[in-house]
């Protein structure tokens, strides 16, 4: 008995892996949190502002260096309010994983952003090539010329 595949989709909020339910078998395509307490949330301005640190941080450095969610949650909270940023900064990777963005790493191996537990390093996404990536939101596309 297999259910028909329906298109997998993360949360808006907490960018977790949303479970289809039968309730929303006429809505699948309108669901964009995956419950009352993500949308009663929604992305507030600090949540945006740690994924542009996210962003920023490891822009700064290597291809292959990865950060500590922790550290955006600094850059934005600074040391009075860094720690209760720390759960907004782990849905702001998972957003980014869901994009595509980034990866989350346990031991150096990539793990499920949706049943992660424990610390987490966050990288640079490396199995889509960089100009496939810049293509997705409208970057440069270079057509590729007829061979002779
Ligand atoms: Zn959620």
């Amino acid at each position: 008995m297999s259910a028909p595949a329906r298109p997998e989709k993360s949360c808006v909020a907490c960018g977790r892996r949303i479970t289809w339910r039968k309730k929303w078998a006429r809505a699948w395509e309108s669901v964009r949190y995956c419950s009352d307490a993500c949308r009663r949330r929604r992305v507030l301005p600090v949540d945006v502002a740690l994924e542009n640190a996210m962003r920023d941080l490891l822009g700064e450095r290597s291809r292959e260096a990865t950060i500590d969610p922790s550290e955006a949650a600094r850059r934005v909270g600074g040391d009075a309010h860094w720690r209760a940023l720390m759960e907004p900064a782990r849905a702001a990777a998972r957003r980014m994983v869901a994009r595509g963005e980034l990866e989350i790493l346990q031991r150096g191996s990539r793990v499920d952003p949706s049943t992660a537990r424990g610390p987490i390093r966050l990288r640079q996404t490396s199995s889509v090539p960089r100009s496939d990536a810049a293509g997705a939101d409208g970057g440069s596309f270079v057509p590729v010329p007829p061979t002779p």
